[in-house]
């Protein structure tokens, strides 16, 4: 046999079990942690089908990750190729992918250097431990962060997160969190202590209910955290990687405003919509703490493999050579002013708050009822915290498929 009829006889043998119907199977084998709800099969661009072959306008985008859409073929050509390559090499080599990645990301954020992971809950992981150890020899080891916040679901993450119910029954959690009002600048100032060593941030909270930061409390906290000797660490997890038009939030919410230019945190941590689907984290570190990690003090197997790098390059240079950035801004215009002018129709929903592709719709009543009824009329979205339901498009999307999500809100609601 050839080997591209034997690649051909595998692939179907592959293939086999996925004739018999996924949901019974996770019923009877996959952790029931996640409430689950369609059992898809494939997707394009902002498309998705189930298992009977119903179609679905995709406008959760995987939570805030598959920005270029699914089955994107500069995705699928980076991965191939790479693939071909080097897949995985350890980080105890160099290789060409992370590097680039490292030199790309540096350049679109300031001086600093980059650590790579798998997942935005190691990101955050990492910019915990730069904390600790940054305070390490004078005793401080707090981290401030926000009432209503989410970081992950690691311990730290847990600990981090400013919601109760992540840390049910996992108690006792790591030590050292402090939760204060978001936006509440005297909040924070009145929580540091001598043993405080950094405040962590979401730019707009995402699982909370879709919250932007205001620019006062940004620069605000930019100067206490500077006249304190504290890390200022920003979770761009959700909101970061051109969401919201520029390659971190902060240099959204801060356009235009006097001295923005000049915001920079002191680590930032990014993931979900990096990889545009295949999974990568990273943790941008300024450079006066840029090398606090030496040989042995933190690490992660599978970090940046040449492989995840590739396929981040390629997201990033698809972005920005096809204006991506600045598409998205504008879709995000046209749901957000056609959900508010459906206001007036709609009692039921009662705001509608973000930027870009990070778009929460407030409801009335509680969101997880109106996602169902909105997934039952051929859409998706993503239910948040404060009765919100999140539009998280992919940056690609068309004029078309936001009027057509608009038509399908005006007629489930
Ligand atoms: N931080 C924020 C702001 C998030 O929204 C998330 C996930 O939703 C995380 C961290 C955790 O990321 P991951 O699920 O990749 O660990």
């Amino acid at each position: 046999m050839s080997i591209v009829r034997m690649h051909v006889a595998d692939f179907t043998a592959a293939q086999a079990p996925a004739i018999e119907a996924a949901r019974p199977l996770y019923e009877r084998y996959v952790v029931p942690s996640y409430a689950r709800s369609l059992s898809v099969t494939r997707g394009s661009g902002a498309w998705l089908w189930d298992e009977d072959g119903k179609r679905y306008l995709d406008l959760g985008g995987g939570v805030a990750v598959n920005c270029l859409g699914h089955a994107h073929p500069r995705i699928a050509r980076a991965l191939q190729e790479q693939s071909g390559v080097l897949i995985h090499a350890s980080n105890l080599y160099h290789h060409r992918p992370q590097a680039e990645l490292a030199r790309k990301i540096v350049g679109l954020t300031g001086p600093g250097k980059v650590f790579f992971c798998n997942s935005g809950a190691e990101a955050n992981e990492t910019l915990i431990k730069l904390a600790r150890r940054h305070g390490h020899a004078q005793g401080r080891f707090e981290v401030i962060t926000a009432l209503n916040s989410f970081h992950g679901r690691t311990f730290a993450g847990i600990s981090a997160t400013g919601q109760q119910k992540v840390k049910d029954s996992f108690e006792p959690l790591l030590p050292g969190f402090v939760h204060v009002p978001y936006n509440d600048l005297a909040a924070v100032e009145a929580a540091i202590t001598p043993k405080t060593a950094a405040v962590l941030i979401e730019g707009i909270q995402g699982e909370g209910g879709i919250f932007p930061a205001t620019p006062e409390y940004l620069q605000g906290l930019r100067a206490l955290t500077r006249k304190h000797g504290l890390l200022l660490l920003w979770d761009g997890v959700q909101c970061g990687c051109f969401r919201t038009g520029h390659f971190h939030s902060y240099q959204t919410l801060l356009e235009g405003v006097p001295g923005g230019a000049d915001f920079l945190p002191d680590g930032i941590a990014m993931a979900k919509s990096l990889g545009g689907g295949f999974p990568i984290g990273a943790a941008w570190i300024a450079e006066p703490y840029q090398d606090v990690f030496q040989p042995g003090s933190h690490g992660s197997t599978f970090g940046g493999t040449p492989l995840a790098c590739a396929v981040a390059l390629a997201v990033i240079d698809e972005i920005e050579s096809k204006g991506l950035d600045r598409n998205v801004v504008e879709m995000g215009r046209r749901l957000a002013g056609g959900l508010r002018e459906m206001m007036a129709e709609k009692p039921l929903i009662t705001g509608v708050r973000g930027m870009g592709g990070m778009i929460g719709m407030v409801l009335r009543e509680d969101a997880p009822g109106a996602c169902a009824r909105l997934r039952d009329s051929g859409l998706l979205t993503v239910p948040a915290g404060g009765h919100a339901v999140r539009f998280l498009p992919p940056y690609n999307v068309t004029a078309d498929e936001i009027d057509e999500a608009l038509r399908i809100v005006r007629a489930a609601l």
